[in-house]
């Protein structure tokens, strides 16, 4: 305001209090980075942590030895099956590590005490806040791991049967949740607020990023001049030797990639060419089996993304892997095509090169600066914003200055659940007749719907005068997994102006599948159910389970409206025939699958269906039924 311009705001690590009691204990960052990583694969659900830990063991395991995958045998890069095996072997370690596990129940606890009114921070409130959460943890986790035990038992099964019955191809939950480990952040924590009030903030921290577009050790922007491939794997890129050489994390992968490499007769993508979309993926899984086992410790998900996004050209039936041949794209650097065939370039490229410039630039800043965190807008609307019809407008009518696209994707990370749930029920002409409204979310994540949990007052409660109560029920059995502690979540308390006006927003949580909810005498009947990129047409929902007929059922029937959304615009229309589908009545489409003008603008790399779309958004596609 007073016209000076003001630098995005980001987050630092030192700000957490968790972060600075390790650092006062004389711990390295390193193993404390590993460490929060494990922690945050068992906040993303029960089954998608176990598998993350199959595919990524523990990241917490970095800094000892285990004894796990010293037998593995060794593999012939080709060959999916053994992939499969390799797997299942895996699959047999953890469940002994799950064993030994609940014998010491050390579940790690994010929960830290409230920071006191002066901002003061004494070691005994620290201390305190750490015995806190192994109360919490000791029963539920026990719980958790014999759930745990009995999952890996099933997928166990299932991976065998895959085996028997030939298949080549890796489970798609394998692939779904290896998806959902390469964009979601190693480090999120339950964070004090800086209110008088006794509640605890859920921040969800982004991890770091494998780009060849930036150098490996210092994350400098790399051009066509100073980009040097790693002498030995030539996977990695420098901005210049002697960073090449002063990357010491790179080197114990690199020289599993290097005999990886020899295996397969000098080069690991030497093969790839003649590969389908899905060949290639189970060949690069298995190639991170491989390097795993010969380093005897699991890859961290940016380890991953060396096989998982190498610089080859991009051509699919090309897949020229040899660096001395490839130029880059010249505005995002993150596609590569052959030198000497230019054609190879794809055209379509044009079309994701924007969201791949600002991929690049968000992964910049918060490798340098943190993560990023705007400012939130705090105005309250008299009106409904009935002519704002996408999330600038909506910013811009609640005074937001948004410095730049950075900013804006955060923003627009932030404000979509509230706003595209907003946007259904103004589309359905429900907003203005409802005093209290009751919105259900169904599976969703913790650290998506969760994080930043005042964004539904602020980008709901406070576009919609006329509503007093807004109720949000978060419901998933996938929900919990880490021991939130989520009564003191729900203490969330609005800004002063609607406590003064007696407005507020509740929060519930519900841990379990949404069928069993609604036989609650709690449940609370909604007038928006909303399934945020939640893949309805998937038929390996919970616990390799698929539970969506019956939730799907219950939903329906309820006869509220029901927005559903998807990453990606080729999952929409799969997703609206599987809810007509499993319907046991009539369903009364109100808006078909559509692009979502307040979908974030934040994109994610896909990796389990790149060929439709290389990059994607958190609700990108959205349709609505009544
Ligand atoms: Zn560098
Ligand atoms: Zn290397
Ligand atoms: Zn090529
Ligand atoms: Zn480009
Ligand atoms: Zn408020």
């Amino acid at each position: 305001m007073d016209g000076k311009p003001k630098k995005t705001r980001q987050r630092n690590r030192p700000r957490n209090k968790a972060n600075r009691l390790k650092e006062d204990n004389g711990q390295t960052s390193n193993s404390e980075l590993n460490n929060t990583e494990g922690v945050v694969l068992n906040i993303v659900g029960q089954q998608k942590a176990l598998i993350n830990e199959c595919v990524n063991e523990n990241y917490g395991a970095l800094t000892k030895t285990t004894p796990s995958g010293s037998e593995l045998p060794t593999q012939s890069p080709q060959d999916s099956d053994n992939g499969l095996r390799l797997l299942q072997q895996m699959m047999r370690t953890k469940l002994l590590q799950q064993g030994k596990k609940s014998e010491k129940g050390n579940v790690d606890t994010k929960a830290t005490e409230k920071v006191d009114k002066k901002g003061q921070k004494s070691s005994a409130s620290l201390s305190k806040g750490k015995e806190s959460g192994k109360t919490t943890n000791g029963k539920a986790a026990a719980d958790n791991l014999q759930k745990q035990s009995a999952f890996v038992a099933s997928l166990q099964r299932k991976l065998e049967s895959s085996v028997a019955n030939g298949s080549t191809d890796l489970p798609n939950t394998l692939l779904e949740n290896l998806q959902k480990l390469l964009h979601e952040g190693p480090i999120s924590d339950v964070e004090s607020s800086d209110d008088e009030e006794d509640y605890i903030e859920y921040i969800y921290r982004p991890r770091q990023y494998f780009l060849v577009a930036l150098c490996n050790l210092c994350k400098d922007e790399l051009t066509a001049e100073t980009k040097t491939a790693c002498k030995r794997c030539k996977l990695a890129y420098y901005c210049s030797g002697q960073h090449m050489k002063g990357d010491e994390q790179h080197r114990q992968i690199c020289y599993a990639l290097q005999q990886v490499a020899d295996n397969c007769g000098g080069q690991i993508f030497r093969k790839c060419g003649e590969f389908t979309a899905e060949q290639f993926r189970s060949y690069r899984i298995v190639i991170i089996r491989q390097i795993e086992s010969i380093i005897n410790r699991p890859l961290t998900a940016t380890e991953q993304e060396v096989v998982l996004f190498p610089r080859i050209c991009c051509n699919t039936s090309c897949r020229e892997y040899d660096f001395r041949k490839l130029v880059d794209c010249e505005n995002c650097g993150q596609v590569a095509y052959c030198r000497d065939k230019p054609e190879h370039f794809n055209k379509s490229h044009q079309d994701w090169c924007k969201s791949y410039q600002l991929f690049k630039k968000l992964e910049l800043m918060q490798a340098k600066g943190g993560k990023i965190d705007p400012a939130m807008p705090m105005k309250i609307l008299h009106d409904i914003p009935g002519a704002c019809s996408n999330t600038k407008q909506i910013l811009s009518k609640l005074d937001c200055a948004i410095q730049d696209d950075c900013e804006f994707s955060a923003l627009s990370q932030i404000s979509t659940c509230p706003l595209t749930a907003w946007y259904a029920l103004k589309l359905c002409g429900h907003l203005k007749k409802s005093e209290e409204i009751t919105i259900h979310l169904i599976g969703a994540e913790i650290e998506f719907e969760v994080d930043a949990l005042h964004k539904w007052e602020l980008f709901f409660l406070h576009i919609n005068p006329n509503t007093k109560k807004l109720n949000v029920v978060f419901v998933g059995p996938e929900l919990n997994q880490s021991n939130m502690p989520f009564e003191q979540l729900a203490k969330t308390k609005c800004c002063r102006s609607c406590r003064k006006t007696q407005r507020v927003v509740s929060y519930r949580f519900q841990n379990q599948l949404y069928h069993d909810y609604f036989n609650l005498p709690t449940f609370m009947t909604p007038d928006l159910i909303c399934f945020f990129n939640a893949g309805l047409y998937r038929y390996n929902g919970f616990q390799m389970e698929d539970t969506w007929p019956e939730t799907i059922r219950i939903a329906t029937n309820i006869k509220c409206p029901i927005v559903v959304t998807s990453y990606t615009a080729y999952e929409a229309p799969l997703d609206i025939s599987r809810l007509i589908q499993e319907s046991s009545r009539r369903i009364n489409v109100i808006m078909p699958p559509t692009l979502n003008p307040f979908a974030s603008k934040k994109p994610e790399r896909n990796f389990i269906s790149d060929e439709e779309a290389p990059l994607m958004f958190k609700n990108y596609y959205c349709f609505l039924v009544e």
